[in-house]
């Protein structure tokens, strides 16, 4: 099969190699689409704390199963026995291992899933939009850590794909998102999206007195602004890590922290739920998501779209490993 396979940082290359072998719990499947995102142009550039060289890119992906029915993947491969898994956190298993990153993915023909990690994928929601339940459940899980309700007033920095979806999952909980964003070439990006959805863009400073606010960039500012911006006892959650070179005030930050009494949590990844949840998410909105592929492209094109996500600028970039006929 042929595939697109991360040598070592900056060497990728489309392959052809021996389909994965798959068994009774987790048979191979069928790749329909899998998405490109920022985590994969950082593992070309230099790799990821948790990735496993050499290694088939792709943890967005949307697989045909042997019944003739369309999946979601839950890209993770968690132990099954842990506190975490039997809580249903399984993003947090110390032993899960992720596809894409320990174990081959999604940009291929074939892939080996469990089947557990299969989330059946109703009609409405077309293949190359199925394939961003993965960014949208990892958006749940940080507006769940943060516990937000109908009513409340969010504000996420960054209007790259993901802080569009996690907007739209923050709208259809009844509450209100405000997605602020500095450069203006990126937001208009996601003009279209915004017609469709209803979610709102500022490039202007949001005002204070927010309940939540949460970071979908990897810009140290944005974490400094939102934890100002936030009500006495508002709630903060880190969704994006930041740029390594990240310089933050750590001082005024805590004290922040501290004589506001804010509330901070983390949020990693997702869980099987939440693949359910954004599934069911885009079978309510699936013209807006669909308006967040920048292009669907065959598996040839995808060290070229895998560059172009790295320069930034763009929105998802779709593949079609079997060709887009
Ligand atoms: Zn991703
Ligand atoms: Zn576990």
């Amino acid at each position: 099969m042929r595939a697109l396979r991360l040598e070592a940082p900056g060497q990728m290359r489309i392959v052809e190699q021996a389909p994965p072998v798959g068994t009774a719990d987790a048979p191979v499947q069928r790749v329909l689409s899998a998405a490109l995102c920022r985590t994969d142009a950082r593992m070309w550039q230099c790799g990821h704390r948790d990735l496993i060289l050499p290694r088939v890119l792709g943890h967005e992906l949307c697989v045909l199963g042997e019944d003739g029915h369309r999946y979601a993947v839950w890209p993770g491969v968690s132990c099954g026995r842990c506190p975490a898994c039997h809580s249903g956190v399984e993003n947090l298993c110390l032993g899960v291992e992720v596809l894409g990153f320990h174990r081959d993915g999604g940009m291929a023909q074939w892939v080996q899933v469990p089947r557990e990690s299969l989330i059946p994928v109703p009609s409405e929601v077309p293949d190359v939009v199925a394939c961003l339940a993965e960014p949208l459940a990892c958006g749940i899980n940080a507006l769940n850590q943060a516990r937000v309700e109908a009513g409340e007033r969010v504000l996420i920095h960054g209007a790259g794909p993901v802080g569009l979806l996690l907007a739209l999952a923050v709208q259809a909980r009844g509450a209100e998102p405000l997605v602020c964003e500095t450069a203006a070439d990126k937001a208009a990006l996601s003009a279209r999206f915004r017609t469709l959805s209803g979610v709102v863009l500022t490039l202007e400073a949001p005002g204070d007195g927010w309940d939540v606010a949460i970071n979908a960039t990897s810009a140290p500012p944005a974490l400094s602004a939102g934890l100002q911006r936030l009500r006495p006892g508002g709630r903060y959650v880190v969704f994006s890590g930041l740029r390594q070179e990240a310089e933050i005030d750590l001082g005024a930050a805590f004290n922040g922290i501290h004589y506001r009494q804010l509330q901070v949590v983390g949020a990693y990844g997702c869980t099987r739920s939440g693949i359910a949840d954004a599934v069911a998410l885009l079978g309510r909105y699936p013209d807006a998501a669909e308006a967040l592929v920048e292009a669907v492209i065959p598996l040839e094109d995808s060290p070229l779209a895998l560059r172009r996500v790295a320069e930034g600028g763009v929105l998802r970039f779709v593949v079609r490993p079997d060709g887009l006929g």
